[in-house]
């Protein structure tokens, strides 16, 4: 439970993070919220020479709709994001999100970047990042570059960052108009990792036809999920019984979870197909009712 030496640094600018992070290379992490990383170093998952604290670096909390999207800093911590007036009517899906991440105490730590960052596919905002085709900012040495969420996850507990990039921003595009989204989780007890969990965020047309579809599911593989398949067999279909179940049927497919204390595969599939089902239907009462 004691973490290996380290050296500690604390910048007080971006570039000079970047600029720490660049000369160790491999050999640094970055800390924000502490909330998974500190855990990982003191049970010595890694063990990295040096720890770069972007708690000071400022500029990097705020949620503000600007130029199309809805832009994240990457410092965000979930409290400031789920009590965010914004979010709360315009992106309900991440209000959803926000409020099911661990506990009060975690989430007043805890950040979005880091929540993504940190590339593990139980964590719960990969898959709502994925419903709503989010793009990430990452500054390095040579300015910033953005990723698209689909392109961010290689591998567990791996992402496209560079180890001297620090991811800034978190972009979502605005939604249509008639665009709605949920969240749902199952977890064993108030503050667990998802047993399973179904994004879905979707955009209606006139007539009620789906005009885009997001899914992601968490926990369901080695990296976070996007429901492909079951996105594209929505499009332009309005959202009856018989073409919600084959959804969800779709979305569980793509889902390769493995067996643990919360469940096995078959268990943990099943719940992806209810969770999805679920999600569609109140993704798209919300979509109505703008
Ligand atoms: C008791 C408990 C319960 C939890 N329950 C949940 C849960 O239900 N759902 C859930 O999703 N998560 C849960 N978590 C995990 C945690 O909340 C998230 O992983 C958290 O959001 C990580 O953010 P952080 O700022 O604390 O990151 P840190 O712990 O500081 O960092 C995590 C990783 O991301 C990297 N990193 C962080 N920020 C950046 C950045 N801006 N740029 C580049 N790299 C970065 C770090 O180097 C590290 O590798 C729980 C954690 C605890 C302690």
């Amino acid at each position: 439970m004691i973490p290996g030496p380290f050296d500690y640094h604390a910048p007080r600018s971006l570039p000079e993070a970047v600029e720490l992070l660049a000369r160790w290379g491999d050999e640094a992490k970055v800390l924000s919220g502490g909330q998974s990383l500190l855990p990982v170093l003191k049970l010595r998952l890694a063990s990295p020479a040096h720890v770069v604290d972007i708690g000071r670096v400022p500029g990097l909390e705020y949620v503000k709709e600007e130029g199309g999207f809805l832009k994240v800093g990457g410092r965000t911590r979930e409290a400031v994001l789920e009590r965010n007036e914004v979010v709360r009517a315009e992106y309900p899906i991440l209000a959803d999100t926000a409020a099911v991440i661990a506990d009060p105490i975690v989430r007043n730590l805890a950040t979005v970047g880091g929540n993504l960052a940190h590339g593990d596919p139980a964590n719960d905002h990969p898959a709502t990042m994925l419903a709503l085709g989010a793009r990430v900012v990452a500054t390095g040495p040579k300015g910033a570059r953005e990723i698209p969420l689909e392109e961010f996850f290689k591998g567990i507990f791996t992402t496209a960052l560079r180890p001297d990039e620090v991811l800034t921003e978190i972009r979502i595009p605005k939604p249509a108009p008639r665009s709605g989204g949920a969240y749902l989780k199952l977890e064993r007890k108030v503050g667990d990792f998802a047993t399973a969990a179904a994004a879905v965020q979707l955009t209606l047309g006139p007539g009620g036809e789906v005009e885009r579809a997001g899914i992601g599911l968490t926990n369901a593989g080695p990296t976070p999920v996007k429901a492909r398949q079951a996105e594209r067999f929505l499009a332009g279909k309005r959202l009856d019984d018989a073409v919600i179940a084959e959804a969800a049927r779709l979305a569980a497919a793509a889902a390769s979870p493995n067996p643990d204390r919360r469940g096995s595969v078959e268990y943990k599939r099943e719940m992806a197909r209810v969770l999805t089902a679920r999600a569609l239907r109140k993704a798209a009462a919300r979509a109505g009712g703008r």
